[in-house]
This record gives structure tokens, C-alpha cells and sequence, in this order.
């Protein structure tokens, strides 16, 4: 019973952060907008630039690696795309500027994969042109099922002149099992998640000890070949299993990664133990969605976000 209300809750959740209606409701009620934006707080590094580059800069001084998204998704205007580009462009030499041990993470529909394959192509490069001058990746994120094999496609070809490419493979994803026999011959980073869209039963597995077990897999093939990997969860059993495994193959070259502002606690006395740790700082206008995102992957975090709205 609980476990089917929690389910109701997910779903709910994944279908109003989806919903334009429900986005442009929020952002033109200036009441609501002001008490959601406080609950979407604690997930953000800020709506802006510099309000990014401070967040950044502490958990750099706390020791930890980090990550950055400008947020957005699903851009079908060249121009639009084109602003989000120079927004991660700005972004990037903030990294040189200031000296921040920030990587890029970006989907590639925000920065024109949805307008044409060209353009994402031209601005994916532009951007890790930037990125490379600090000697920083830029890693691709997934979207869902129906861009998967547009997302592929783009990483593999970009990956010819982008050599600080990384992607993101979803384990929930029954096709990743061949995807990923393709995707660890390359040279780029694996960033491995669950996987959080809306999938057909057919095409992926629910949530459970199968698919666990599924995840382990893939993160023991990446570990033991010390391949550039990422092990991005928030569950606790993920991590704990992880930390066995690099303890038996001593890898270098990976990170336990979480999301600003979720769990950050647990992560922190990883890194304190000596693991590599990273945390994904995301920051822009766009959190709308990224707060239906969070709630929907844990809708009891809804209760955290009545208490942040309240106080
Ligand atoms: C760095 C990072 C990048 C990601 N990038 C992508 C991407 O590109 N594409 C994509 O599809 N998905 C992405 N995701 C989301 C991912 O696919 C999962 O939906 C999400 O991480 C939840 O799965 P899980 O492994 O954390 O745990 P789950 O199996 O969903 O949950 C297991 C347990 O973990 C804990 N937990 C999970 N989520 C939360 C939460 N929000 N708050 C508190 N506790 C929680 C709870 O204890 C829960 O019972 C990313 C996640 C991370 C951490």
C-alpha cells in the first residue's frame, strides 16, 4: 500500500513537471512561484552565473569535485539554443577565471539537437572548445527513450573533434546492455544513473533488486577496467556496494556523484573516507521542472519541501 502510493505520487509528479500548462500556471502566479522557488531552493546553485560561482567555490573549499548544468531542455528554436550556448560558453571561462574544479553537464536538446543535428553538433563543439582550455569535460546527459539513439549517435560522432565528451547511460534501459559493450570501447566518460523518464514496461525495468543488480554490473565492468566512469545515485545500497568494489580494484578513475542538495551528507563522508566524490550543481530559471524531478524520484522529499516553504 505504501509502496503504491508512493507510486501515485512519482507519477504524478513526472506527468505535472512535463505538463506547460502547470509550468506556465506557476511562473505567471507570483505567489506561487515565491513559495515553490523556496522549496526548489535547496537543489539550486542559484539563478544566475555568479550566484552559481559561489555555490561552486564553497563545496570546491569543502573539498568536493563538482559539476554544472545551466538547466533547460527541449529547445526547438535555433535561437534559443543559441543563447543557452553562449550561456555555457560564459559559463566555462567562469571556470578558467575563477580557477573552479566545475566540469560541464548539459542536455543536448537545449543546445539544438531538437532543430537540427548540425547545429547541436557546431554548438557541442563550441562549448568544449571552452571547457577543454581548463582541461574540463563536458558530459552529456540522457533524455528520454525516444532521444536515445539521437543522443548516441550526436556523442559518438562529436566525440571525432570533442575528446573531454562523456555520456550519461540509464541501467533501467534494457537496450543499454548492448549500447554499453559499444560505449566503454570509446574513450569518453560513463556517467551510470537508474534512469528517471517515463518508460514503456517493454523497453526498461521497474525499480528493484533486479535492476540493482543490473547497475552493480555495469559499475563493476566500468570499475575493474578503471575506465573514466561516474556512479551517480542517491541510493545509499548503490553507493555502499560501490565502495566495495573500488576497494577490491583500486580504480582511479571514477567518482560517486549526487545531485546538489540530495543526500549530500552521506556523500561527504565518502569523500572524508577518500573516495573521489562529485556533486551536480544545477543553476538557471528553469526549476520548474527540476523540483517536479526531484519530488517525483522521492515524492516523500515533498514533506521536505512543505518544511522549506515554512520556515
Ligand atoms: C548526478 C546525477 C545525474 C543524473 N543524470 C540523469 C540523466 O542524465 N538522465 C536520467 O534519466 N536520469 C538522471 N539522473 C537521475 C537518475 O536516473 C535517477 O532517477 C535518480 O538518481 C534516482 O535513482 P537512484 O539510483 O538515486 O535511486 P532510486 O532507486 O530511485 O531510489 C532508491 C533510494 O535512493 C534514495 N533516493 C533516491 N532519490 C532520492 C531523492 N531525490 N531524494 C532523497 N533520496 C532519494 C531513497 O532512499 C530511495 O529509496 C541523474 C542522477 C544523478 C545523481
Amino acid at each position: 500500500m505504501e509502496k503504491q502510493l508512493l507510486e501515485i505520487g512519482s507519477e504524478s509528479f513526472k506527468k505535472i513537471a512535463l505538463n506547460e500548462d502547470a509550468k506556465s500556471y506557476v511562473l505567471s502566479n507570483p505567489l506561487l512561484f515565491n513559495i515553490l522557488k523556496k522549496a526548489a531552493n535547496r537543489y539550486l546553485g542559484g539563478e544566475t552565473l555568479s550566484e552559481a560561482v559561489d555555490a561552486i567555490r564553497l563545496l570546491n573549499e569543502e573539498g568536493f569535485t563538482v559539476t554544472t548544468d545551466y538547466m533547460g531542455e527541449s529547445i526547438r528554436n535555433a535561437q534559443k539554443a543559441n543563447e543557452a550556448t553562449q550561456e555555457f560558453i560564459a559559463f566555462a571561462q567562469a571556470i578558467l577565471q575563477y580557477g573552479l574544479n566545475s566540469s560541464i553537464s548539459l542536455d543536448l536538446s537545449h543546445i539544438g539537437m531538437l532543430v537540427s543535428k548540425e547545429l547541436v553538433l557546431e554548438n557541442l563543439q563550441k562549448i568544449c572548445i571552452e571547457a577543454q582550455k581548463s582541461n574540463q569535460e563536458v558530459i552529456i546527459s540522457m533524455e528520454g527513450v525516444e532521444r536515445t539513439d539521437l543522443v548516441l549517435d550526436i556523442y559518438q560522432e562529436a566525440l571525432n573533434n570533442c575528446p573531454n565528451l562523456g555520456i550519461t547511460i540509464q541501467a533501467y534501459l534494457y537496450r543499454t546492455r548492448e549500447d554499453f559493450q559499444r560505449l566503454i570501447k570509446l574513450p569518453g566518460s560513463i556517467r551510470l544513473v537508474k534512469g528517471a523518464f517515463e518508460v514503456p514496461t517493454a523497453l526498461a525495468m521497474p525499480r528493484g533488486e533486479k535492476l540493482d543488480d543490473t547497475y552493480l554490473q555495469y559499475t563493476e565492468a566500468l570499475l575493474s577496467k578503471n575506465h573514466p566512469c561516474s556512479i551517480a545515485s542517491h541510493h545509499e545500497k548503490i553507493h555502499q556496494a560501490t565502495t566495495q568494489l573500488i576497494n577490491q580494484y583500486q580504480p582511479t578513475n571514477y567518482v560517486l556523484e549526487r545531485l546538489y542538495g540530495i543526500r549530500n551528507e552521506e556523500l561527504k563522508s565518502y569523500k572524508d573516507q577518500g573516495y573521489y566524490c562529485r556533486i551536480y550543481v544545477v543553476y538557471g530559471k528553469e526549476w520548474f521542472l527540476y523540483l517536479c524531478n526531484r519530488w517525483a524520484e522521492y515524492p516523500l522529499n515533498l514533506f521536505q519541501g512543505i518544511a522549506d516553504i515554512l520556515k
